[in-house]
C-alpha cells in the first residue's frame, strides 16, 4: 500500500478518502492537528464469547478524521505515526482514553467489559512502558485485568529480553496479552512458549479463504489446535457471514470478532448494543 517515491514523499493510497493519494506530510500534519485539537476518537468493536454468547471484551480502534470530517483509515495513519515517532504520543492518548472509558463504564452494564488496545512495536521500546501502563490503571482506579494489549507477532518477536520482560510484568499484574493478526508474521511457533501471551487472534485472511481453500482451512485448524494445546484462548477476526460464524464454532474457536456481530462503534453506541444482545436478537 505504501509506495516509496524518494525521501519524504512516501505516498499512501486509500479508497477510504475518495481515492486520492495522501502524502506522508499531509498525514503527519493531520495527526499533529488532531493531537492538539484532541479530536482523535476511539471506536469499540465487541469480541463475542462463542460459548456463552456474551461480549467477551472489546477492541479499541483508533479513528482520525480529516478536515472534512471523513475518517482516515488507521491502516494509513498508524504506519505514518510509527515512522514519524508520533506513535508514542498517540499510544499514550489511546491508553488514557481507554482507561477513561473503562472508568465511565464502572457501575453500568459494561463494567465487566475488558478493553483491548493495539500497541505498536515502537511503544515496546520504551523502557517505562509497563510502569506507565500499570500506573495509569492505578490512577484511574482500575484493575489491570480490565485492560488488554494486542501486539503482532513481529512486534513481540522482534523484541529483546527486556521488552519480553515488560510484557511478562504486565501479564503477571493481570493485563491480558494477545497476539494480533496471528499467522501473518514471523510465525515460528517455538516463540509462543517463551512469550507471555493469553490469546491468539487469527488473522481474518485465513477465515476469508478457508471456505474455498483447503490449505487455509488446514492452517486455521492447526493454529487453533496449537493455541489450545498451549492453553491460550483463540479468537478469530473478520467474521462477516453466518456461514463463517458456523465454521468458527465448529472449529472450536473461543471468541470471534467481525462485522456480523458488530462494526466498530463510538462508545455511546455500546450500551444499546449490549442491551440488544441481551434481549436475544
Ligand atoms: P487490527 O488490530 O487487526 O484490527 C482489526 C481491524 O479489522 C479493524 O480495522 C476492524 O475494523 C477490522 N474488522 C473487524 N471486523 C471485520 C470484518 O468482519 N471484516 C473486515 N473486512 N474487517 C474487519 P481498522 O479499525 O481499520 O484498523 C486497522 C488496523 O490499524 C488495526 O488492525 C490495527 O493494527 C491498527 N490500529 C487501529 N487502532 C490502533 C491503535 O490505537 N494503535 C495502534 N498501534 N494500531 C491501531
Ligand atoms: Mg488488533
Ligand atoms: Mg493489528
Ligand atoms: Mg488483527
Amino acid at each position: 500500500q505504501a509506495k516509496g517515491k524518494g525521501k519524504n514523499s512516501i505516498c499512501f493510497y486509500t479508497s477510504d478518502i475518495n481515492d486520492r493519494l495522501v502524502h506522508y506530510q499531509d498525514i503527519t500534519a493531520l495527526l499533529r492537528r488532531a493531537i492538539v485539537a484532541d479530536s482523535l476518537q476511539l471506536y469499540f468493536q465487541p469480541q463475542m464469547d462463542l460459548n456463552s454468547s456474551d461480549m467477551g471484551s472489546c477492541e479499541a480502534l483508533l479513528r482520525c478524521f480529516d478536515d472534512k470530517a471523513r475518517p482516515v483509515s488507521p491502516a494509513i495513519f498508524i504506519p505514518v505515526a510509527e515512522k514519524s515517532g508520533l506513535i508514542n504520543r498517540i499510544g499514550d492518548w489511546v491508553l488514557d482514553a481507554a482507561c477513561k472509558q473503562l472508568r465511565a463504564w464502572q457501575g453500568t452494564a459494561l463494567e465487566k467489559t475488558r478493553i483491548d488496545i493495539n500497541l505498536s512495536g515502537r511503544q515496546l521500546t520504551n523502557h517505562h512502558l509497563a510502569d506507565h501502563i500499570l500506573r495509569t490503571l492505578q490512577d484511574y482506579g482500575l484493575d489491570p485485568s480490565q485492560l488488554g494489549l494486542e501486539l503482532t507477532e513481529n512486534e513481540v518477536i522482534g523484541g529483546d529480553e527486556e521488552q519480553i520482560g515488560q510484557l511478562e510484568r504486565l501479564k503477571q499484574a493481570g493485563v491480558h496479552i494477545s497476539i494480533d493478526d496471528f499467522g501473518t508474521g514471523y510465525s515460528s511457533l517455538v516463540y509462543l512458549r517463551k512469550l507471555p501471551v493469553c490469546s491468539l487472534k487469527i488473522d481474518r485472511s485465513f477465515l476469508h479463504h478457508a471456505m474455498e481453500n483447503d490449505s487455509d482451512m488446514a492452517i486455521m485448524q492447526a493454529m487453533i489446535t496449537v493455541g489450545h494445546r498451549l492453553g491460550l484462548k483463540v479468537v478469530v477476526e473478520g467474521v462477516e457471514t453466518p456461514e463463517q460464524d458456523k465454521l468458527v464454532r465448529d472449529l472450536g474457536c473461543d471468541l470471534a470478532q467481525g462485522f456480523l456481530y458488530a462494526r466498530p462503534m463510538p462508545a455511546e453506541k455500546m450500551p444499546a448494543f449490549l442491551a440488544d444482545m441481551n434481549s436475544g436478537d
